[in-house]
């Protein structure tokens, strides 16, 4: 791991923490991303176009279909994730219709 990287590491620990006692150092990079999560050129997170400063949304040039997952609005993260996934299930079917298939399968 890069010098730069342990010097916040142990900033943000505290003085009680040295890398020396550090036993396991598992560093993830873009490369890791590639080979063990099988990410698009190592990609990570929303896929902000360069020059605009917004999330990408969840449409697509194909109508009916639409993208959810962390490269999308809001964002990194298992919850995120599955909130991309309400907004374009709330894009399809109203918010009322869904209540009524839950009502109908008994949830
Ligand atoms: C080390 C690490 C720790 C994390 N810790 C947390 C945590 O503690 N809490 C948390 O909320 N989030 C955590 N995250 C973030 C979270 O895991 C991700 O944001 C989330 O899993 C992304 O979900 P996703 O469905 O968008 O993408 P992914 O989970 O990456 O799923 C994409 C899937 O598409 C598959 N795929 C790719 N290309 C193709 C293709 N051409 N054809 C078919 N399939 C393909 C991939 O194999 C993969 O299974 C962590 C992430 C990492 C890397």
């Amino acid at each position: 791991m890069g010098q730069v990287m342990w010097k916040a590491v142990e900033r943000s620990l505290g003085p009680g923490f040295s890398r020396d006692k550090c036993e396991v150092k598992l560093v993830g990079t873009p490369l890791t991303h590639q080979r063990f999560l099988r990410r698009n050129r190592g990609t990570y997170g929303p896929a902000i176009e360069a020059g605009k400063d917004s999330f990408p949304g969840h449409p697509t040039p194909i109508p009916q279909l639409y993208c959810c997952g962390d490269s999308t609005f809001p964002g990194i993260g298992v919850p995120a994730v599955a909130a991309s996934g309400a907004i374009v299930a709330n894009s399809l079917v109203s918010v009322s219709q869904h209540s009524q298939l839950l009502d109908a399968v008994g949830i």
